[in-house]
């Protein structure tokens, strides 16, 4: 294949966040944050960081983030943690991500609800690929609010387990103007590198409509290693940050196999 021609402008369009060791993966992050213009919502020293791209990402990330972590399992080097972890840790982020849902099931026995709805926040809708299926954001986007049937569920109507159907909707009032969606591209370190069409806009029923902003894109063949870069937009056109270098990307790029094949993390914003 041939490499893909790559115009380089004199000055970076935005700031650009270099790694600092193995720290591509907060960057990424925090390109994300900064597409979605979170600086004046985050503690002084991380919007500081996210304005000049002066100094090291990584200490930054253990003195505001790393004392609320409870999505940081240990795992090094997850995009998707670090972006729930940093979520975590500034308040004034909470509001401007994902939603909440109202989640019912129903025994498929007596047709009655096992409980009341629960509601349910969330920062990023989580969505799994499989071998099995080619799939496009659109369609893991359409399927997480699908019905799923579980079984074995302990009703208590019918005094036995039974088979079931759980139902997620949205709170309308909850749907922020920043959408991330979370590709799970395995629970092992072996990565599941099916290809995903990047959906470019989706309409949720309610009528709201989220236009793709930027997408972390994981290279290589184990989740543990590698590389991440993203991709945003940025006055109107595309671009490829990686660490601490963007240049212009097409749109045609977003289809390629590597992207396909590593998209991690996106970023949807309300229009
Ligand atoms: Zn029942």
């Amino acid at each position: 294949m041939e490499p893909v021609k790559r115009r380089r402008v004199s000055a970076d369009p935005f700031v650009v966040y270099p790694n600092k060791g193995t720290t591509c993966y907060i960057g990424v992050v925090l390109q994300m944050l900064s597409a979605a213009g979170c600086t004046a919502y985050v503690p002084a020293e991380l919007a500081e960081y996210l304005r000049t791209g002066r100094g090291n990402c990584a200490d930054i990330f253990n003195r505001v983030v790393k004392p609320h972590q409870q999505h940081l399992r240990g795992v090094h080097g997850d995009p998707h943690e670090a972006f729930l972890a940093i979520v975590d840790a500034c308040a004034g982020l909470e509001r401007r991500f994902g939603g909440s849902l109202s989640s019912v099931v129903h025994c498929l026995e007596h047709r009655g609800a096992l409980d009341l709805p629960r509601t349910v926040p969330f920062t990023a809708l989580v969505t799994a690929i499989s071998e099995r299926k080619a799939a496009s954001t659109g369609k893991l986007i359409v399927d997480f609010f699908a019905e799923e049937k579980l079984t074995g569920v302990d009703c208590s109507t019918c005094r036995k387990q039974v088979d079931a159907s759980k139902l997620n909707t949205l709170v309308l009032e909850s749907i922020a103007e920043y959408w991330p969606v979370y590709i799970n591209r395995g629970e092992t370190n072996a990565k599941c590198s099916q290809p995903v069409t990047l959906t470019t806009g989706f309409k949720l029923p309610y009528g709201a409509v989220f236009r793709l902003l930027a997408v972390v894109v994981h290279l290589g063949k184990h989740k543990d290693s590698g590389h991440y870069v993203c991709y945003r937009k940025h006055g109107g056109r595309w671009w490829r940050v990686d660490d601490g270098t963007a240049t212009e990307a097409s749109e045609v790029e977003l289809d390629s196999e590597p992207v396909r094949t590593g998209a991690s993390l996106l970023l949807y914003r309300r229009q």
